[in-house]
């Protein structure tokens, strides 16, 4: 049984994980982070009944009181860099879904995890259906000279871009070795009534993020060639689709070395 502590256990994705880990039979749940809720009952507050387990405020405390051996995280991005620390210091595989790292973060987080001799799991997108979106749009990468993102979350989504448009851009960058052509209107020509109109940009791929209440987490990666596009696109419909790259991650990590980004290493 791999011993688990779920931070950000009270937040949408947190009770998510909480009742997937419980229902797992190689699993068990053993701590449960969050600054709301603290001392309600984490399976109550996941809506799957009592556990026996109250949520905790202190993540240092809960790690080494609990003794997991996993900690899966989604709290925020504000406070994601600062928790992996503390996993890595009580000793705990760390199992990361929050998003907002950057690259620097990746490397430091990986020479930390090599010193210390544990490993970590991060993926920026835990849905199989999306990384094979962006297995996919590495491959068109390398034939495309023209190509934009746009993802679609829910108004509460706290960064942008998200985290998989961000991985998507490097995937198709380094997969087509160059940048690709970025065209029209940066110039902003029109006057300066709806600035940054073309999008951000990586490796000359615009990207743009829509936030709106109705969607969840969605993704298109449009490219053009003269006379035809390709749009390859994933769509989520509940937060239950992350939970088989969850587990699986859980039952992995151990098992790793260093930093492991990308759900696709564990497929
Ligand atoms: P959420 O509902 O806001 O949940 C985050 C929870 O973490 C909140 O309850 C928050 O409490 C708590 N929290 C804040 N600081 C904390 C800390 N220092 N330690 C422990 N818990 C803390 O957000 P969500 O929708 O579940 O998303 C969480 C993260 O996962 C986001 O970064 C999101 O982009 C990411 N995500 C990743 C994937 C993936 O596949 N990798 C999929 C979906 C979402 P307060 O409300 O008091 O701040």
């Amino acid at each position: 049984m791999i011993k688990v502590l779920v931070s950000g256990a009270a937040g949408r994705m947190g009770r998510e994980v909480v009742k997937a880990v419980s229902n797992d039979s190689e699993m068990e749940l053993v701590g449960a982070v969050d600054r709301m809720f603290s001392g309600q009952d984490a399976g109550e507050v996941a809506g799957i009944g009592h556990l026996n387990l109250p949520l905790v405020d202190d993540l240092e405390w809960a790690l080494r009181a609990s003794g997991a051996q996993v900690a899966v995280d989604f709290s925020t991005p504000q406070s994601v860099r600062e928790n992996i620390n503390i996993m890595l210091g009580a000793g705990v595989c760390p199992v990361i879904g929050t998003t907002g790292l950057k690259e620097n973060d990746l490397e430091e987080i990986d020479a930390q995890s090599k010193a210390a001799g544990i490993p970590v799991f991060i993926a920026p997108n835990f849905a199989i259906g999306a990384v094979l979106m962006m297995r996919f749009a590495a491959e068109c990468a390398k034939l495309f000279d023209h190509a934009e993102i746009i993802e679609f979350h829910h108004e509460k989504k706290l960064e942008a871009p998200s985290g998989t448009a961000f991985k998507t851009a490097q995937l198709m960058r380094e997969a087509r070795g160059s940048d690709f052509i970025r065209v029209g209107g940066d110039d902003e020509s029109n006057g300066s009534a709806a600035i940054g109109a073309r999008g951000g940009q990586m490796g000359g791929i615009a990207i743009h993020s829509v936030r709106t209440p109705g969607y969840l987490a969605h993704q298109e990666v449009i490219f053009g060639m003269a006379g035809q596009t390709l749009n390859i696109r994933h769509d989520t419909i509940t937060r239950e689709c992350y939970m088989p790259g969850v587990l699986r991650a859980i039952k992995a990590v151990q098992s790793l070395s260093g930093l492991t980004y990308g759900l696709e290493h564990i497929l």
